[in-house]
């Protein structure tokens, strides 16, 4: 069984310190909210793991950088004087758990909203993104019998929430 707490806490610090390895300008931070009555899981732990991070990964690269994608909300943002965070919470549903990713970057479209899941659909430059995390990230979740849902909240930011049976 699986503390996701502690999993959750151990891939978000692992995502946050890979981002600052590679840009030594990077100015995202982060927050948690872990629910202390969580109940272990009966999971993988190094594919929810996987999971975690391709999501984190995104939410950092949506929030930290520029707007990659030319939605042209960047500039918005920093009007707004936004500070890029991404915050991991968890929830005890009773019979389900809940992780949720969420961030204030540049969102999602709802032209897009579609295809995310697909396989090497990436909005990122060559070399910077496979489009595969997604993809993986919903096939890993299925197969534990879960769910993966994006919940946008366009130039404001996204929200990504895995429900996981206990
Ligand atoms: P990749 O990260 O290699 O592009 P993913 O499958 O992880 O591939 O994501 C697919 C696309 O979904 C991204 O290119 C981006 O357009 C969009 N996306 C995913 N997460 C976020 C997020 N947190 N904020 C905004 N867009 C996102
Ligand atoms: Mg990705």
């Amino acid at each position: 069984l699986t503390d996701i707490n502690a999993l959750a806490d151990e891939y978000l610090r692992l995502s946050f310190h890979g981002m600052r390895a590679k840009d030594k300008s990077f100015k995202a931070d982060f927050s948690t909210d872990f629910d202390p009555t969580l109940p272990k899981v009966n999971v993988v732990p190094q594919e929810i793991g996987r999971v975690l991070l391709n999501i984190i990964n995104n939410a950092f690269q949506a929030s930290a950088q520029e707007d990659l994608s030319g939605l042209g909300s960047d500039d918005k943002r920093n009007l707004e004087g936004l500070h890029p965070t991404v915050i991991v919470s968890t929830k005890n549903l009773g019979e389900k758990i809940e992780i949720s990713v969420k961030d204030n970057g540049h969102g999602i479209p709802d032209s897009i909203k579609e295809k995310i899941f697909q396989p090497f659909f990436t909005t990122k430059p060559t070399g910077q993104g496979t489009g595969l995390g997604l993809s993986l990230s919903y096939d890993i979740v299925k197969a534990h019998g879960g769910k993966l849902e994006v919940i946008s909240l366009d130039s404001q930011g996204a929200e990504f929430c895995i429900r996981l049976p206990i």
